[in-house]
């Protein structure tokens, strides 16, 4: 079965408890791993946050995406794409 990446874009409205939060509840990271995700997506601009089947990535990328709303109330900037 092919596998996809669920990518969160960096941003300057949401926090990094935003991000690590979200991904804890979302995508079930533990609190470590989401707080080394975070920065790595700070520093890189991205990052891939899960690799899963097609249906599981696009969900993980609506939901974090949708329910992740910083201060401001701006949506999380995420993506998905084929894991090579
Ligand atoms: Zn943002």
């Amino acid at each position: 079965m092919p596998l996809y990446h669920t990518i969160v874009h960096n941003c300057e409205c949401h926090t990094f408890e935003d991000v690590i939060f979200g991904l804890m509840r979302i995508v079930g990271t533990g609190l470590r791993d989401a707080e080394r995700k975070a920065r790595e997506i700070d520093f890189f601009g991205r990052g891939i946050v899960a690799t899963t089947p097609l249906e599981i990535a696009e969900l993980y990328a609506e939901r974090l995406h949708n329910e992740i709303v910083s201060a401001s109330g701006t949506l999380l900037g995420t993506s998905i794409e084929p894991a090579t």
